[in-house]
């Protein structure tokens, strides 16, 4: 059985080939440029139902955690530092650690009163 957690990151995996990587669904897998090499066609394949990420060219696969940390890193290149985001005066009225299934941090939610969140991936 999938959990909630499996099927948010899954679902944010295909939102994000979606919006960023001019990803194209055929059946049920989403067809885009490989994220692992430097692509000029479409070679690497997402299943978000088996969280299955293919690549033809290299023939391996990669696991959810794997896509996402890509995905979320790949657009902050490591050698400049992260821009710096001004966070609220206000204390969060709760906090929400997500976790991987083997219990490594994920990302954290805070949210506030009125009724905001903020996210932030470790
Ligand atoms: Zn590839």
């Amino acid at each position: 059985m999938i959990s909630d957690q499996w099927r948010a990151e899954r679902e944010a995996i295909s939102l994000r080939l979606r919006t960023r990587h001019r990803a194209r669904a055929r059946g049920e897998w989403l067809d885009h440029h490989c994220l692992f090499h430097d692509d000029h066609h479409r070679s690497a394949s997402w299943n978000e139902t088996t969280g299955t990420y293919y690549c033809r060219t290299e023939d391996r696969t990669w696991t959810p955690p794997e896509v996402t940390e890509r995905l979320f890193l790949v657009s902050v290149p490591a050698s400049q530092p992260r821009p710096q985001r001004s966070l609220p005066a206000t204390v969060p009225t709760a906090v929400y650690t997500y976790l991987w299934p083997d219990g490594t941090p994920s990302h954290l939610k805070l949210r506030y009163e009125p009724k905001r969140f903020l996210q932030s991936f470790f």
